[in-house]
């Protein structure tokens, strides 16, 4: 087991230099209708069903340091040439290096909307990174939880904590009347309920929400073969 803030910090000393960030791909893709992507490197989990692989496990020799000018400028010259609206970063966790994203966003013209799709744990650990955000209108936060309580968060991360950053991070982002949605990751029905009850007793039941779909591509198959975990998710 590992705790999620001290891989951040032990990732941020690979993938961050200064207010430079690493990414490994800039492309097109179909999601959202639409959308163009920066796929970065590094992340503060390590999900199970994840479908990133050297980005995630292999962050060393994995991409290139990158301005945040620079991956505005691509981002925005993609979406122009395909007739996109949005922008977002995958492939790692974007709020690992809160200067460069900061930064980046400071730089998104206000026609695109830029979504954060991230797993919330920087958010919940530290309320001042969600008050950074506000600042941007043009801004929506999708925040995935890994599990439904942090039983099922450990089982899929293999972490000790974070589930309560993720629903901390919920808070922190209602509170401060940032744009966002919930996603889940989960395969217990039971441990579904409790949480829609929970989201209701904290006032989140009117956030739009909707189930991740693990898409099994043949690493995420294998990974999850080798931990004995493919019938769950199949
Ligand atoms: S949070 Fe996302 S990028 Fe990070 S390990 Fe989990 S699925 Fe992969």
């Amino acid at each position: 087991m590992y705790n999620p803030i001290e891989l951040s910090k032990k990732t941020e000393q690979i993938v961050v230099k200064d207010n430079l960030k690493k990414y490994y791909r800039f492309r097109p893709t179909r999601f959202y209708g639409g959308i163009s992507t920066a796929d970065t490197v590094g992340c503060n989990l390590r999900c199970k069903f994840c479908w990133s692989s050297n980005s995630v496990w292999n962050a060393n020799n994995t991409g290139q340091f990158y301005t945040p000018d620079v991956v505005a400028e691509k981002l925005q010259s993609i979406a122009d040439k395909k007739g996109y609206h949005q922008l977002r970063i995958s492939g790692g966790e974007p709020t690992i290096g809160i200067q460069h994203l900061v930064e980046l966003l400071e730089k998104i013209k206000s026609k695109y909307l830029f979504i954060l799709e991230t797993n919330g744990i920087l958010l919940g650990f530290d309320e001042q990174f969600v008050d950074c955000l506000s600042y941007f209108e043009n801004l929506h936060v999708r925040v995935c939880l890994k599990g439904a309580d942090s039983e099922e968060f450990s089982f899929f991360t293999g972490a000790n904590v974070g589930f309560e950053y993720q629903i901390k991070a919920l808070q922190y982002l209602k509170e401060k009347q940032i744009s966002f949605n919930i996603a889940l990751v989960s395969v217990n029905t039971e441990k579904k309920q409790r949480l829609f009850q929970k989201l209701i007793e904290l006032g989140l039941d009117r956030i739009m929400f909707e189930e991740e779909e693990i898409k099994l591509y043949p690493m995420v198959r294998k990974r999850l073969r080798n931990e004995g975990l493919l019938n769950v998710f199949e």
